[in-house]
Parts: structure tokens; sequence; C-alpha cells
């Protein structure tokens, strides 16, 4: 094959791995954060390798800045349609169309 290949059931297993990925950062921000950040970054490879999109739900459930999860200590506003979501780790700012 010239082009490059494209296996849904490969997508379909690297999409769950990128899933797993991130419930156990989550499990993880407190107890190891090096690791936690090293699995969203592990799930970001994967999506790259396989030329997937990381679901928009999951990837915004972590911070862009530090790469570590959210969480209840999070800081959520909307205000105008934009919510702004503070990182409890970094204190980095971001504004997102609330409605999609
Ligand atoms: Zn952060």
């Amino acid at each position: 094959m010239v082009h490059k290949k494209r296996d849904p059931r490969l997508e379909g297993a690297a999409m769950e791995r990128i899933i797993q990925l991130h419930e156990l950062a989550k499990g993880m921000k407190l107890s190891d954060p090096v690791l936690a950040k090293r699995y969203i970054q592990l799930s970001e490879k994967i999506a790259e390798r396989m030329d997937i999109t990381i679901p928009p739900r999951i990837k915004r459930s972590y911070c862009k800045n530090c790469g570590l999860p959210y969480d209840r200590d999070t800081r959520i506003r909307i205000k105008n349609g934009i919510c702004t979501v503070a990182c409890s780790n970094c204190g980095d700012i971001r504004r997102l169309p609330y409605k999609y």
C-alpha cells in the first residue's frame, strides 16, 4: 500500500488505550503527578502516531500547560457563553466556548 493504512480496529484499540490512560492519570494526580503527566503525554503520542483525534471531552479534562488532569479544585466559571477554567496546579487559564 502506498498510502498510510488505516485500521479501524487498531484505531479503536488506540482510543481505548487513550481513555484508559486518562482515567489512570486522573486517579494518580495526587499520589504521583509525575506519572499522571507522563500518562497524558503518552496518550497524546498514541493519538499522534495513530493519527486520531482525542475526543474533546477528554481533551478538555486536563491542563494544556502543565499536563495534569483537572479536578474538583479546578475553578470553572461561565460568563457570557465563555467557560473559564483555571488549573488548580499551575494557575493556567483556559477559555472555551460554553456551548458545543
Ligand atoms: Zn496546569
